[in-house]
């Protein structure tokens, strides 16, 4: 029986927008995320993040068009369910479907407006990274020179994510943002791909500060396989993520640790772990350094928790 497994990010619903002709029922090797290798590798849960190309980011009309392809091209096979509320959570994994959350990658196409905000909310929209790399109306991702926080609206926002019960997502999101984020947040929030910078400073990485803000606050951190944020030179053993679990749980992580993939949004892998068909070797090597039970928390149960107790109640 394979480990059960929970992803908190991938990119295929990008690739899907782009181009139309890929297939994610069937086996394609030009996407990392598809049916059959979700089967494969026993995943139980995947977050699907609604992410647009920097040309395109402001474009509100390619998020509901992404959100439609996420019902016509993947929730349209019958081993999917759509993850909207705790109950739908523990239905899938009754029913031995695959769960499967929506989430927003950058705010940029919401335009300041909470009309649309609020929209993708009821459309089961359950968490939304403020930024991607660069700066947007909201605040400055990490690769944004001015490296500033959140603007008036982007505060705004963050009141307006508590209020409905939308996940805020700090991946991505520059270091001043992060704390204006931590401080005015009722609720707790999560990295959903981030990795340790003492291990490998890069800046899409969390510092130790950051690390220790997000497990006291009750959060969760998605390790990476971007193999720039694993390690600095390629090619990138899955041997060299253990020190990025480690020295998150050296912080008190073993219970806000889980994984983040970032599938279909790199160009490079780890090896062995180019697709999603390939979590059971990453859970063979973990099984080798952590017990049983660490090695199920760290790989599912962490987040499963989070989102049993972040999810809303019913629709
Ligand atoms: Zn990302």
């Amino acid at each position: 029986m394979p480990v059960k497994i929970f992803d908190a990010h991938c990119d295929v619903l990008c690739k899907l927008l782009l181009d139309p002709g890929l297939d994610f029922a069937h086996e394609c090797s030009l996407l990392d995320v598809t049916l059959p290798k979700m089967l494969e590798s026993g995943i139980g849960t995947q977050n699907f993040a609604i992410y647009l190309p920097e040309d395109l980011a402001g474009q509100f009309d390619l998020v509901l068009k992404s959100i439609e392809l996420f019902h016509e091209r993947i929730l349209s096979n019958g081993q999917l369910r759509f993850i909207r509320t705790k109950d739908d959570l523990r239905l899938a994994a009754e029913n031995k479907q695959i769960g499967a959350l929506l989430s927003l990658e950058g705010v940029d196409a919401l335009q300041g407006n909470m009309t649309y905000l609020r929209t993708l909310f009821y459309l089961g929209v359950r968490s939304v990274g403020i930024t991607w790399n660069h700066a947007n109306w909201a605040a400055d991702g990490v690769m944004e020179p001015r490296k500033s926080g959140f603007t008036a609206k982007g505060l705004h926002l963050i009141r307006e994510c508590n209020r409905l019960g939308l996940i805020l997502d700090v991946s991505h999101l520059a270091e001043k943002g992060f704390w204006e984020l931590h401080e005015l947040s009722a609720k707790p929030y999560i990295a959903s791909h981030s990795n340790a910078y003492t291990v490998r400073p890069h800046p899409r990485n969390l510092r130790d500060d950051q690390i220790a803000a997000i497990i006291r606050t009750g959060g969760v951190i998605g390790i990476t396989f971007v193999p720039p944020f694993v390690h600095a030179t390629e090619p990138v053993a899955m041997e060299k993520l253990l020190p990025h679990i480690d020295h998150i749980c050296s912080l008190g992580g073993r219970r806000h640790l889980g994984l983040g993939s970032d599938f279909d949004g790199i160009k490079e892998w780890i090896v062995g772990l180019e697709h999603a068909g390939n979590y059971q070797r990453f859970v063979e090597l973990l099984q080798k350094h952590y017990s049983e039970d660490d090695v199920e928390h760290l790989v599912y149960k962490n987040w499963n928790h989070f989102y049993t107790n972040h999810l809303p109640e019913n629709e």
